[in-house]
């Protein structure tokens, strides 16, 4: 009889081990996918990765459909789905790969236990860690609250496991019926898509295309290059890995054999660049980590304290909405909000910029910087992104100490010098001599009238002094401080 593979974030045939039980001994497989987003609690995922869930399924259905097999796409309840698919077609296993996040952790122990009730066999396997969240302990038996150490006790532990080739797939004798993926409505009523379809390749093969592009010609220069806005610096594996189009276990392996494959006479620095990138992989599994062992992260402070912090009033969400539409006047930070709305992705170093405006310049709170990341962002994960902000808000794991707010302006002048990242993103600013693009406020009268600027009319002036509003988000932190 056949086994069904429940696909859920983990959009891909290699290395996909419900995939490879459910196909074990050559038994016919029913692979589906079920359109539940209700499930998902507070978090359903948001317009731009519906967008790539789309695309993302579409690629898996054409994958599949080389291999003979039809995916099957419901929508609705998801046990209901799983038990009249059960009857549908008579199948007597179950196979999904594992999530993490708190709301899905719930709803597959009641799936599992209903369907075992009902004497079906049911398996969860690991596709989307290297290490899984209870795995990592530290002396004491606890979790981690702090990433190096985390890592250290991470690396201590055996190599990963190699990564499963695609099994052989026999197809069910008769499919059953499934519904069009456009029902789902997964793609925008309004097209703004046309900048992430110009930037992504959704699915298995775009994935290691990105893999294969970056260890190719990347990652040599990884540890210096990923700071980087400007460039290509980095693999942008992030939403490949989100959908689980491709798995850690993979990366390690590729990472793995190109340094093998390495002269280090000739490639000086690629060791160290490696392991830098290996780390980021590490930070992947470190908001893992703590997103179990602290579900709520992703709606309260990691730190308490910081329950109490006195953000600012933002009467209609004024400040946040001029924060969103990268009309803050201060170029890095509208920059990176204009790649993220142009693309569904922002560079890391930008990430923590835009961020530090909005927690600390802005005061408003971190909740509302990741409520909007949810929505745009390609790769947008309950654990990274819970991390990434209660990081840039001092409030989380391992986080940046509040008191360091970042200076977008040195920042850019740091990491961005020619301001070719800030003549991307905002044109208009690209007319400017590259030592004024990062602060056009303090460029002298002659050299804005050269460009044919008017501040206030092509491009706002900066909605906060930088200053003063740096010291008043100490002033405030020192509140919570006294409030200890
Ligand atoms: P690379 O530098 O090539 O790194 C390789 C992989 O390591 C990434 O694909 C990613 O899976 C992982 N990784 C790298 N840095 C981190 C990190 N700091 N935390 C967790 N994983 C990491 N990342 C997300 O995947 N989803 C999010 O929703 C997300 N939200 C963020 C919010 C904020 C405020 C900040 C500061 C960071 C956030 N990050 C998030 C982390 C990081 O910015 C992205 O993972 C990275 O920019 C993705 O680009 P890349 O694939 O080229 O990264």
């Amino acid at each position: 009889s056949a086994a069904i593979c429940w696909f859920r974030r983990d959009l891909r045939l290699a290395d996909n081990p419900a995939l490879s039980a459910a196909a074990r001994d050559g038994r016919p497989v029913i692979p589906v996918y079920i359109h539940a987003p209700g499930e998902a609690g507070d978090w359903a995922p948001g317009a731009a990765s519906q967008w790539w869930l789309h695309h993302s399924l579409t690629a898996l259905s054409s994958a599949l459909a080389e291999h003979g097999l039809t995916l099957i796409i419901r929508s609705g309840e998801t046990l209901a789905t799983l038990e009249s698919l059960i009857d549908e077609t008579g199948a007597e296993a179950v196979h999904w790969n594992r999530l993490y996040d708190p709301a899905f952790i719930e709803r597959d122990k009641h799936i599992k236990q209903s369907l075992q009730a009902r004497g079906l066999s049911v398996h969860s396997h690991n596709a989307a860690l290297l290490h899984e969240p209870w795995t990592i302990k530290t002396g004491t038996g606890g979790d981690y609250k702090a990433f190096t150490p985390f890592w250290r006790a991470a690396r201590r532990q055996a190599d990963p496991d190699a990564p499963m080739p695609t099994p052989a797939l026999t197809a069910p004798i008769s499919t059953p019926a499934s519904t069009p993926l456009a029902a789902l409505n997964l793609l925008p009523a309004t097209d703004w898509a046309a900048g992430l379809r110009a930037t992504w390749q959704p699915g298995e093969a775009g994935a290691h295309q990105r893999l294969t592009t970056f260890l190719d010609e990347t990652v040599t220069a990884y540890e210096s290059g990923r700071d980087w806005p400007a460039v290509e610096g980095t693999s942008r594996l992030s939403p490949h890995l989100h959908a689980g189009e491709i798995g850690p276990r993979q990366v390690w392996q590729a990472v793995q054999s190109r340094l093998a494959r390495s002269n280090p006479a000739t490639e000086p620095g690629l060791l160290e660049s490696a392991e830098r990138f290996l780390s980021e992989i590490g930070w992947r599994e470190f908001a893992h980590h703590v997103l179990f062992h602290h579900p709520d992260f992703p709606d309260y402070p990691l730190n308490p304290r910081f329950a109490d912090f006195p953000w600012q009033d933002d009467p209609d969400d004024q400040l946040l909405a001029t924060w969103q539409r990268g009309e803050t006047g201060i170029p890095l930070v509208d920059a990176g909000m204009r790649e993220l709305y142009s693309t569904g992705w922002m560079h890391n170093r930008v990430r923590m910029v835009v961020g530090s405006f909005l927690v600390k310049n802005l005061r408003l709170p971190w909740q509302a910087g990741e409520a909007w990341f949810w929505d745009t962002l390609v790769d947008a994960d309950l654990a990274s992104n819970s991390l990434g902000w209660q990081w840039v808000a001092g409030s989380g794991a391992d986080a940046a100490p509040y008191f360091r707010v970042f200076n977008p302006v040195r920042q850019g002048e740091r990491f961005d010098p020619e301001g070719t990242y800030i003549a991307r993103w905002i044109p208009e600013l690209g007319r400017l001599p590259a030592k004024h693009r990062q602060a056009p406020w303090e460029a002298p009268q002659a050299v804005l009238s050269a460009a044919g600027i008017t501040l206030g009319v092509d491009y706002p002036h900066p909605m906060v002094d930088l200053k003063a509003s740096r010291q008043a988000a100490l002033a405030a932190f020192s509140q919570i401080k006294k409030s200890d």
